[in-house]
């Protein structure tokens, strides 16, 4: 039997495509090893989002093909796809495999020999760019199974490497999504997060074209699973009908996490982002609205070239007067190959590490609002299946994107419960217990 280790940087779709990798590996026969070492093959799926991740993915092939003299050292990913020469230089052995061909990553590698040998393919941007997805449902080791529904995106937006890594925006035709997403609900799944690069631009390469909000309709009329979380949504994509999915008797998390990067509107034109500050306010104004409880996430990209004291305060202004439930705060990364790489003058790094962490201060300020106004309500919580191993306690994660944690029962794991709380600590970890009231 032969061993493989797969080690994944980067984003969520990151991992769910090593997950693929990895479950279509051990349907051939192979066994997934816990560490890097003394293994047959090891794979190393990299990022490209910021400078330090490329550098970490770089790292991680060194040593992998170091500790390993004999495997077979793959190596593919957002990284590969935007800088393939750096990658081939770290040496013999190293194979890359584009981004397209992680489908059939575990056919290539247990068949041989392979009528389509793997070769590198430069990032597809034409029109005839289509979906790689995996035939086999992916579950990976979470209680909550990721499923990736749209890939690529054609925004470019100037500070943004992915559009390079990923090609044009390509969609899972639908039927496929609800093949999936049946099949997880199946095996007992109760709660699937369809994640994408640019998921509200679901469905539109796809014959006849479609939108996510269809999609979702489809998935609530045959309702395969007990519920639907999106992962990420642009703010101009965020229609009343994506909100009334999310509402009382819709089967979508009340959950939006929703890319903001910058409150001012001469950095957003800079940043080429498709909206104003005064319509990301109406449109979170318009969830809170319809659904006051609705957990809504905010991504921020600090100090973006020529980003001014005044305009990073209309930023932290915009976040503090909005109901903003948890705040990403990321710091800008110049990437090679985008436009934003030569804009100056550039933030000096002190700056750019103050107004970051003024903004991690205020996104926990709003995170603590956000628990306190949902103390002693009843929640629907999926609860993880593995215990905690820090605190010993189950993990219950609530619809509006709460992490709560109960008495270790195991009974619970995988189930979903309503759970209430009036108790947390400074570090914000939320004791919670079942809820015996009348329901939600
Ligand atoms: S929308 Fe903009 S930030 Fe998001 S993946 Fe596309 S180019 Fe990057």
């Amino acid at each position: 039997m032969k061993t493989y280790y797969i080690k994944t940087l980067g984003c969520k779709v990151n991992q769910y495509e090593s997950d693929g990798i990895a479950a279509g590996l051990e349907q051939h026969g192979l066994i997934r090893a816990k560490t890097g070492r003394a293994v047959d093959v090891c794979i190393i799926n990299t990022c490209a989002v910021t400078s330090k991740a490329a550098m970490q993915s770089r790292q991680a092939v060194r040593k992998l093909r170091r500790d390993n003299p004999d495997a077979k050292i793959i190596v593919t990913g957002c990284h590969v796809q935007t800088a393939p020469d750096m990658i081939r230089q770290i040496g013999d052995r190293v194979q890359l495999v584009s981004h397209q061909d992680k489908t059939r990553l575990a056919r290539y590698l247990v068949t041989d020999p392979d009528p389509f040998p793997l070769t590198f393919i430069p990032t597809d941007h034409s029109p005839e760019n289509r979906f790689h997805g995996f035939t086999h449902p992916v579950s990976g080791s979470m209680t909550r199974a990721y499923l990736k529904i749209q890939d690529g995106c054609d925004a470019f937006c100037t500070y943004c490497i992915v559009p390079h890594a990923r090609g044009s925006s390509v969609s899972m035709p639908q039927d496929m999504v609800i093949h999936h997403v049946q099949a997880l609900g199946n095996a007992g799944f109760k709660e699937v997060i369809l994640t994408g690069i640019h998921a509200g631009r679901y469905g539109r390469d796809l014959t006849p074209p479609t939108t996510l909000v269809k999609l979702l309709e489809t998935i609530q009329d045959k309702k395969p699973v007990h519920r639907i979380r999106l992962s990420s949504i642009e703010p101009n994509e965020i229609d009343d009908r994506l909100a009334d999915l999310a509402g009382p008797d819709g089967m979508v998390c009340d959950h939006f996490h929703v890319p903001l990067q910058s409150g001012d509107d001469t950095i957003l034109k800079k940043m080429k982002r498709p909206y104003t500050a005064d319509l990301f306010k109406e449109v979170l104004w318009r969830i809170h609205e319809k659904l006051p409880f609705a957990g809504i996430g905010v991504d921020t990209l600090i100090g973006f070239p020529t980003e001014t004291d005044a305009q990073f305060e209309n930023t932290y202004a915009l976040i503090e007067q909005l109901p903003v439930s948890y705040l990403h705060v990321f710091p800008f990364s110049p990437r090679k190959g985008t436009p934003a790489f030569s804009f100056t003058p550039r933030v000096s790094d002190a700056v750019i590490t103050h107004r970051c962490q003024r903004m991690r201060d205020l996104g926990r300020q709003k995170r603590e609002t956000f628990i306190r106004a949902n103390q002693g309500r009843c929640l629907e919580a999926v609860v993880q299946n593995k215990t905690d191993t820090r605190t010993g306690r189950l993990k219950a994660v609530t619809s509006n994107y709460l992490t709560l944690y109960l008495e270790k029962t195991p009974s619970l794991k995988g189930t979903i419960v309503n759970v209430t709380y009036d108790r947390w600590d400074k570090t914000l970890n939320i004791s919670g217990e079942l809820y015996h009231g009348k329901g939600l």
